[in-house]
């Protein structure tokens, strides 16, 4: 028996998830693939969606007409707390020979794949496949491996890795489908099309249980929001912390913060306060979060209201302000400051 292990966050499951699976499952010749969404994957941010229950029951629904190949695993889900895919591996190695075990990564999560827990461990224990991902870029010679890898390479040919580990690393590519998650999040809450992301039942579950909807109940008033989610900012230290009203602009927003640190560390810190202070103030979590790792350009996605965190240098760069000059400048001041 060969044997798949594919993660994520599933949040929702959508068609470049499904494109994947079904031509990892044919190319490479698996018997099966275990599809194993995660509880809280411990390099996301947690944000606004369905329970982990939920996203459980859209994998199923994802799935249910592509065969038994596809097994739906809710070992993450049921161990809670941050889900790390060593745990899975070491428990999927109970029943699979190390040889016969493929973990299925996209080339984004390749990228950050040496911040993973254990992940020479996850090398020696199961072999990698890579898929392609429009966006991000897989190898195309030795010398474009990443760091981490270079290491451990015993032979190089081309798609197909001999590591030292005894296990291999081999990357296929996928019929381009540029989608993400984050990206249908964005669709679902702005009512627009998603027949072409998304499987058919998923969509359905998904309008039945009301999911995805917009965050603009529990925020009340967006104004109001707005100036609590600067004063966040000012309180630990940001930069020039603005606030404008784009109400009536041709914007993706209505409202807009910027602000930013003196270090890619201190935005991110900055970005990572607001969200726990709004999250304890209004109960409410982001809708998405980007950039925080690289802490350059932290955009916070609350609807309405967009928060944009940069590191100070990168700040002028983009110049976002005179996007804005249109709009209401709401002219917020340091209330820290006596
Ligand atoms: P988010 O936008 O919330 O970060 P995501 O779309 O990346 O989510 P995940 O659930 O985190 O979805 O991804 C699970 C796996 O599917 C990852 O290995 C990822 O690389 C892969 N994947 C996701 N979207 C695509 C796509 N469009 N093409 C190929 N692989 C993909």
């Amino acid at each position: 028996m060969r044997v798949g292990i594919f993660g994520g966050s599933f949040n929702p499951p959508h068609m470049g998830h499904i494109n994947s699976l079904v031509t990892v499952q044919k190319k490479a010749g698996l018997d099966k693939i275990h599809v194993v969404p995660a509880a809280q994957n411990p390099l996301k941010m947690e944000v606004e969606g369905p329970s982990a229950e939920q996203r459980l029951e859209l994998v199923k629904k994802a799935l249910n007409t592509y065969g038994k190949q596809f097994v739906v695993d809710d070992q993450e889900i049921k161990r809670g707390g941050l889900s790390y895919t060593i745990d899975t591996v070491t428990s999927l190695r109970k029943e699979v020979d190390p040889e016969d075990l493929f973990l299925i990564i996209g080339a984004d999560q390749f990228e950050e794949f040496s911040q993973w827990k254990d992940y020479q461990k996850i090398l020696t224990e199961a072999n990698l496949i890579v898929t392609t991902r429009p966006g991000w870029e897989i190898p195309q010679e030795a010398d474009e491996l990443p760091e981490f890898l270079k290491a451990l390479v015993a032979e190089y040919d081309f798609n197909f890795i001999e590591l030292k580990t005894g296990r291999n690393v081999q990357f296929i590519r996928l019929q381009d489908i540029e989608v993400s998650a984050t990206e249908v999040r964005k669709l679902l809450r702005t009512g627009r099309p998603v027949e072409k992301v998304l499987p058919l039942a998923v969509e359905s579950y998904i309008r039945e249980n009301k999911l995805y909807r917009p965050i603009g109940d529990r925020v009340g008033d967006f104004a109001k929001f707005t100036t609590f989610c600067a004063n966040v900012l000012f309180s630990k230290k940001g930069i020039q912390v603005r606030a404008f009203d784009l109400t009536g602009l041709a914007a993706p927003t209505e409202y807009a913060v910027i602000a930013s640190g003196t270090s890619t560390r201190h935005a991110s810190s900055l970005a990572e306060n607001v969200v726990q202070a709004v999250k304890e103030e209004y109960n409410v979590l982001p809708q998405s979060v980007e950039g925080v790792d690289e802490g350059r350009w932290v955009l916070v996605d609350y609807g309405s209201l967009i928060v944009h965190v940069f590191y100070d240098f990168v700040r002028q760069e983009y110049s976002l302000e005179k996007l804005w000059k249109d709009g209401k400048d709401l002219n917020l001041k340091d209330p820290y400051v006596k």
